[in-house]
């Protein structure tokens, strides 16, 4: 479960989160949906503890993200808090970040066996089970460059699931790849879904918003200003600025 309130950031005297809220249960999934420059990437990236918020907090399964309190005052997480903290978040972006040096097993491996301690056999057949999952057991020995984009990404998700998040976080997953390497992504996000994982999902997806999603968010010049089932979202925008969003990506 994610429960953020009130979150703040500025860049550089620019304010880019201007006060967002969103609770998403456990099992959830929510979209969030919006233009260009909405700060959407940026509060995935504070979720992840990969960006410091300056105000307001996150909660990521009751545990307080990036602060804990002490004494009624905030304190920044140690170096060694943060990392525990973060493993228990999985991140997918729109460039697939695999080591171009390692197989698709070993990529999947890799992490388990210097975050996780986990022996290297153990992680082994966790990649290979994860990569039968994304279907890809017969590519467990390529390397990335003999991977499709979209074969590409399924590792990278696999690669997150080894780590055994309670939340997914995905960043445009599907908006690097060609036309025709959508839809294996993001059946793969949808099997995940159904397995009642926790997601949160920046897509530009409509269809797959409106198909997976229990909440949509409509983010605009840094705050959440329309959240709801993807029903009312798409159906029945309460503000213009969603509808002529909408009008514009349909
Ligand atoms: P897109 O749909 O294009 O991915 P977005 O909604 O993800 O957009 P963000 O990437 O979160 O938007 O960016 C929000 C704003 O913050 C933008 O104006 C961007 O230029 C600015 N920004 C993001 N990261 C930084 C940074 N590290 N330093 C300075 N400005 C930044
Ligand atoms: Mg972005």
């Amino acid at each position: 479960a994610v429960a953020a309130r009130d979150v703040r950031k500025t860049f550089q005297g620019r304010e880019v989160l201007r006060g967002v809220d969103l609770d998403v249960r456990s099992g959830q999934v929510a979209c969030i949906i919006g233009p260009s420059g909405a700060g959407k990437s940026t509060f995935l990236r504070c979720i992840n503890n990969l960006e410091r918020i300056d105000a307001g907090t996150i909660e990521v399964d009751g545990a307080l993200r990036g602060y804990r309190q002490q004494g009624g005052r905030l304190h920044e997480l140690t170096a060694t808090e943060l990392a525990r903290s973060r493993a228990g978040i999985g991140m997918v972006f729109q460039g697939f970040h695999l080591f171009p040096h390692l197989s698709a097993v070993d990529n999947i491996a890799l992490a388990q066996v210097s975050v996780r301690k986990r022996d290297k056999r153990a992680a082994r057949d966790r990649a290979l089970e994860l990569l039968t999952r994304v279907g890809l057991r017969d590519k467990a020995e390529s390397f990335p460059s003999q991977l499709s984009g979209g074969q590409q990404q399924r590792v990278a998700i696999a690669r997150a699931l080894a780590m055994d998040p309670e939340l997914m976080l995905f960043d445009e997953p599907t908006s690097a790849l060609d036309p025709e390497l959508v839809g294996e992504v993001l059946a793969v996000m949808k099997d995940l879904a159904a397995s009642g994982m926790t997601m949160v999902v920046v897509t530009h997806e409509m269809a797959f918003a409106r198909e997976v999603s229990d909440l949509v968010a409509f983010m605009d010049a840094g705050v959440i200003t329309e959240i709801g089932p993807p029903s009312q979202v798409f159906d029945a925008p309460k503000h213009d600025r969603t509808a002529e969003f909408l009008a514009r990506v349909r």
